[in-house]
């Protein structure tokens, strides 16, 4: 239709298939799905065994140039993308999503179920609870956050044989110790099995974590972008006993649960790594863990359903995965390792997954490559590289875009030497592009206001600059139909020759794995560490976590650490200012100046818009 309706009124328009009838056209067996409702379904990992001598199809990444606080367009291309795939070309293809975050779809920038005729439907279950995997990562991080508390409350109030009594209480006349507690005294080198015969110097060794608080770099998680929380007091009631500290509140689709959900390979893995992560370090400097305080077996039990893929299906009745979750900037922002494991295996060999790394290509695709290609093995064979007009002009010098604000007229008018210019923030991402050896090949998302002038100038320069092809797409107002030219490109792409690598060596110590990233990537001159940096690079180093991955916690608005120098910003010391560690996930985690891991409201945010009619159930206004 044009114009074009909204988002919502284009996904309620559509009916979708019963999800039982699209997960037997994709080849799963009845015991492999668990259905939620009509439109969405849990898929169980058991299928990558029954599927694992099957060739995997080929692996699509849709990456970004910087955007504007408007986003532009890589969940659209995605969708628009399978939709080309598979309802016009005839090839089996697979979207692979991240389930968004609810702090944004209340907050600044809404939904993240594509738009227009390239959406995931139905779009208000997938921007709202979908099968609750935010809400189980939420408990499982919160109730490790509340045993830190507890455990440093019930140590310092205790004396050591109450508090060993109480860990191992006596049962029906027996005092036994749980299975994780036998582990525990393993770590901890003390032969033992019955709890009778531990020495006092044993018994105040396993019952005392003696966890630092000064330490603790655990937080609390909420969906909500709920600024009034980036700083709390915590143990304010008299019964905590005057163990009060200052604390925090993270987004949850920032917590460390929500990065292994993305990266784990097997229920097993995601156990071992819910154990071994950080939380704080005792007295003596040596690192707490999840395993540590007893917890692992509750979150892995907290996560059991959240590990599995949620089938979906795009407005044109093709197969989605959507799994794990986004922002790039404060996390790895990538979707799960094990959807894109199990559509590769669906699709066959000459099929296509297609998954999306968040922002541009220097934030999400850089950590797609270097974490989460290191954590399956999968090597991609395209990249997409989507741009706008819009953004290009702001690139080139064009007035700030606003969320909320209506765009000024050098966007809606032609503009060529804005275009022209803003074309080196697209190069550069090409170029990072071109370090891993993948081809790209570039999509442009054609808005209404761009002029045929200004489309192809854009490809013009796209394909002068490296890229494998550069296509004008139009599945936003058009549906599949508007992107089979570039699902041509991204097929003759995949059969190009693909020199994949990664940017550094795990072996490199961790400052010189930061430089390389703020180098080759961004740009930047140099790095520069604050004290506070150094020093926790220095412990993370001599406890054994050295040889991890680097994930930067850095704007997605500039290349560089400043959201308002747009283009290609050159000379610039980036600044890191601490550094954490997400040690279950599988990372290091440098924040580079002030990065907020809380986002807040703004005035006017999006919940303004956001209706329930309550003859119909309908939603309203989520877009
Ligand atoms: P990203 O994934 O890059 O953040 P999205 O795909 O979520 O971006 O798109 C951001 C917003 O822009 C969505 O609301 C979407 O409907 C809208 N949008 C995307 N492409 C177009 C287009 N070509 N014309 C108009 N609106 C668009």
């Amino acid at each position: 239709l044009s114009p074009v309706p909204s988002d919502i009124e284009i996904s309620r328009a559509q009916s979708p298939k019963a999800v039982d009838v699209l997960a037997k056209e994709i080849g799963l067996l009845t015991d492999e799905v668990e259905i939620y409702g009509q439109t969405k379904a849990k898929v169980r990992l058991s299928l990558l065994e029954r599927l694992k001598d099957q060739p995997d199809g080929k692996y699509v990444l849709v990456a970004g140039i910087t955007p504007t606080p408007l986003g532009e367009g890589k969940s659209t291309v995605t969708i628009g993308l399978v939709q080309a795939l598979t309802a016009h070309l005839n090839i089996n293809s697979f979207a692979c999503l991240r389930q968004p975050s609810q702090g944004p779809t209340f907050g600044v920038k809404g939904g993240a179920a594509g738009g227009g005729y390239a959406q995931v439907i139905p779009m208000e279950e997938f921007n709202l609870h979908l099968t609750g995997d935010i809400h189980a990562i939420t408990a499982a991080n919160n109730l490790l956050a509340a045993a830190i508390d507890a455990r440093i409350l019930h140590e310092n109030t205790q004396s050591d044989k109450a508090l060993y009594n109480r860990l191992v209480p006596v049962v029906n006349g027996v005092r036994g110790f749980s299975a994780i507690q036998l582990a525990r005294l393993r770590r901890l080198g003390i032969s033992k099995t019955d709890p009778g015969t531990l020495t006092e110097e044993e018994i105040n060794k396993f019952a005392r974590l003696d966890i630092d608080p000064s330490t603790i770099t655990w937080q609390r998680v909420v969906d909500t972008n709920d600024r009034f929380l980036r700083k709390i007091t915590v143990g304010q009631a008299n019964t905590e006993k005057g163990f009060v500290r200052q604390a925090q509140f993270d987004i949850a689709v920032a917590s460390e649960i929500m990065a292994i959900l993305a990266l784990t390979t097997s229920l097993q893995d995601m156990k071992e790594r819910l154990g071994k992560m950080v939380v704080a370090n005792d007295k003596k400097g040596e690192p707490i863990t999840a395993e540590d305080l007893g917890v692992t077996g509750a979150l892995a039990v907290l996560m059991k359903d959240a590990i599995k893929p949620t089938l979906m299906q795009t407005l044109e009745g093709t197969p989605v995965f959507v799994h794990a979750g986004p922002f790039a900037n404060i996390a790895h922002g990538n979707s799960s390792v094990l959807a894109d494991k199990i559509a590769l295996k669906l699709v066959g060999e000459k099929g296509f997954v297609v998954t999306e790394a968040g922002f541009g290509a220097d934030i999400g695709m850089e950590k797609f490559f270097n974490i989460k290609c290191r954590a399956s093995g999968l090597v991609p064979s395209v990249v997409v590289l989507v741009a706008t007009v819009r953004a290009l002009k702001m690139h080139g010098g064009g007035p700030n875009v606003t969320a909320g604000a209506p765009l000024k007229k050098e966007y809606t008018e032609e503009n060529l030497q804005l275009v022209a210019d803003g074309c080196c923030n697209l190069q550069k991402q090409i170029q990072i592009t071109q370090l891993f050896g993948v081809p790209v090949v570039v999509a442009l998302n054609v808005f209404k206001t761009d002029s045929p002038a200004e489309i192809d100038l854009v490809c013009k320069i796209a394909k002068q600059s490296g890229a494998f092809d550069a296509v004008p797409c139009n599945h936003w107002s058009a549906g599949g139909r508007g992107a089979v030219k570039l699902a041509q490109a991204v097929e003759r792409a995949a059969n190009q020759k693909n020199n994949f690598k990664y940017l550094y060596s795990l072996e490199l110590p961790i400052v010189e794995k930061i430089r390389i990233i703020a180098q080759k990537v961004y740009g930047a001159q140099d790095i520069e560490l604050s004290p506070t940096a150094q020093s926790q690079v220095d412990r993370y180093t001599r406890q054994g976590f050295g040889n991890l991955p680097i994930c930067m916690a850095k704007t997605h608005l500039s290349l560089s650490h400043q959201p308002e120098r747009k283009g290609v910003p050159t000379g610039f010391i980036l600044p890191i200012s601490d550094v954490r560690a997400s040690i279950g996930a599988g990372f290091i985690y440098p924040l580079v100046g002030t990065m907020s891991t809380m986002p807040g409201l703004p005035t006017r945010p999006c919940f303004y818009d956001i209706d329930l009619d309550p003859i119909t159930e309908q939603v309203k206004g989520l877009f």
